[in-house]
């Protein structure tokens, strides 16, 4: 007899919640942890000593459903308000704030209702989407064609002009959707950041930075500052729903048997040695890792094995967190209590990914700041602050490597920078941190160190994530599914991808 119904393979923030909904329709479930701590990108731990932080900052749709579900609040679970703010160095700065723009000439605010009215319908219509298992393309049966058919009737009943218009818009730069409302180079700037961030795409690129848009302003949503005490719901709520959590147990591989022609995933073995039996095995790992790795290649056909090869996973966000000796003034702020953004204009943003696309360092970097001592006082000593700044555009295949000259280079580079806006910064630091997707790779076991698994790209998204064949949890071997970042709808924190594979494992 198995020792588990189901064991989960990593407990970041996808793992907690799918072996928690197990759990809870009372399934014995074990999750295991590579790392010393639950929570993978976004667990919370000292990076120098007295100050704490996690690479995940801030998680702005996490689904009310997961929330309620797991009664997370029950286990401290809060959200706050996090508004997004871009600055110039000379002290300017608009704002969005509650979905409105503020800071912005009247023109640019009376085209922003325009465009938001817009993009809010497209995003309503995708919401409900993101929380479904999307059927493979071909043979389906009725059940699964009508998934199909609901979006086309979402679609339809838009009426004709918004039809006309999703399709003219979804595919669309971001820089020439932009330019059609607004004229302010600032405002260009804020209103592309939550396009673009986390992805491997420019204002100019053609392709999906809508539609990584639309995914990041779905609607039944609120966002949580205190990514910490995220973890720790999640974590306690799945303890008290009977989830067994193991960290500092790296499992080495899935236990595959072969009966005839099928084979089924059996359990695993951990780096210890330790072998463990279940009769479903659940993977938040990368689809990489989990295949190449895990599995093996010589369970898998050639054709599915050179697709997750193929996968894009190289990531270009890096993470510089900051121990300073106050909250840092920066120039026209009352306080750094929301997410700064220092890219003055679109062109900028266009310039470092230029650089980033042929292996270098962005000349000028485009940097999202956040403080998030300012939420949570524990992270840094009393009167003390954290500073976490995602890097955007910094290749993780680094022409030189990233070699000691290349990691100084790039944080004397963001430092500069942030001098231009707080200009008294440097003084105020204690210590730093800094992680390139090269680091976040080794550090938390993500191939690429990508911000998602793998780009979030048309041919690597929807029913083509991570690849067909495992791209609605379940894979091509029996008893074997994943639950993570790179299966739809995507990363970020919003927990989707391990309560969709819940609901696949329990059918
Ligand atoms: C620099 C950076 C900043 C980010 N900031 C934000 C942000 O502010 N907001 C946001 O919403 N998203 C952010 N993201 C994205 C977000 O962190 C990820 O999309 C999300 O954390 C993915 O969650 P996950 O549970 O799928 O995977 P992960 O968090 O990667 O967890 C996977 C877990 O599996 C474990 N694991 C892997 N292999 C094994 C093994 N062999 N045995 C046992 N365990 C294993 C890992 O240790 C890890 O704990 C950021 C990403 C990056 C890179």
């Amino acid at each position: 007899m198995n020792q588990y119904d189901s064991i989960v393979v990593g407990a970041g923030h996808n793992g907690l919640v799918c072996s928690n909904y197990l759990a809870k329709r009372g399934k014995r479930v074990l999750l295991l942890e590579a790392g010393e701590r639950c929570g993978g990108l976004a667990s919370t731990y000292e990076f120098h000593p007295g100050f704490k932080t996690s690479v995940a900052q801030y998680a702005t749709h996490l689904p009310k459903r997961i929330i309620n579900d797991l009664k997370l609040r029950d286990f401290g679970y809060a959200s706050h308000k996090l508004d997004l703010e871009a600055l110039s160095p000379e002290g300017d700065s608009v704002s969005l704030r509650s979905g409105s723009l503020f800071g912005a000439s009247a023109d640019d605010m009376a085209a922003y209702q325009d465009y938001d009215r817009l993009l809010d319908k497209f995003a309503q219509m995708f919401q409900p989407f993101w929380q479904k298992t999307v059927p493979p393309i071909g043979n389906n049966s009725l059940s699964e064609m009508l998934a199909f058919a609901e979006l086309g009737l979402k679609i339809r009943l838009m009426g004709r002009e918004d039809m006309q218009e999703f399709f003219r818009v979804i595919a669309l730069p971001m820089y020439d959707l932009l330019d059609e409302y607004v004229s302010s180079p600032l405002v260009k700037s804020l209103l592309s950041w939550d396009a673009l961030i986390g992805t491997k795409q420019a204002p100019r690129s053609p392709n999906n930075s809508v539609l990584h848009l639309l995914y990041r302003m779905q609607g039944d949503s609120e966002i949580c500052v205190n990514i910490q005490n995220l973890v720790e719901a999640l974590t306690q709520s799945a303890e008290a729903n009977g989830v067994e959590i193991r960290t500092a147990a790296p499992v080495e591989s899935i236990q595959i048997s072969q009966e005839s022609e099928a084979l089924a995933a059996t359990g695993v073995v951990l780096e210890s040695g330790e072998a463990i039996s279940a009769g479903q095995v659940i993977s938040s790992a990368d689809p990489k890792t989990t295949f190449l790795s895990l599995v093996g290649s010589e369970w898998l056909e050639i054709e599915f094995t050179n697709r997750i090869q193929r996968i894009r996973d190289r990531g270009m966000v890096s993470k510089l967190h900051l121990a300073l000796d106050g909250l840092p003034a920066f120039n026209g702020l009352d306080s750094p209590d929301r997410r700064l953004l220092l890219a003055p204009d679109v062109e900028t943003i266009e310039c470092a990914f230029d650089n980033a696309k042929y292996g270098e360092l962005p000349e000028q970097p485009v940097l999202e700041v956040t403080t998030p001592s300012l939420s949570s006082s524990d992270l840094a000593p009393e009167g003390k602050h954290v500073m976490s700044i995602n890097v955007m555009y910094t290749p993780y295949a680094l022409k030189e490597g990233w070699n000691v000259s290349a990691r100084e280079a790039l944080q004397e580079s963001v430092v500069k920078t942030l001098e231009t806006y707080a200009p008294a910064i440097r003084s105020q630091i204690l210590g730093s941190e800094l992680l390139t997707p090269a680091d976040l790779e080794s550090r938390f076991h993500v191939s690429g160190g990508h911000w998602h698994h793998g780009d979030f790209a048309l041919d690597q998204l929807i029913m083509m994530r991570p690849t067909h064949g495992a791209a609605q949890y379940k894979t091509p071997i029996d008893g074997l599914l994943l639950c993570g970042a790179g299966t739809h709808p995507g990363g970020d924190l919003t927990g989707l991808p391990g309560f969709n594979a819940a609901r696949e494992a329990l059918s």
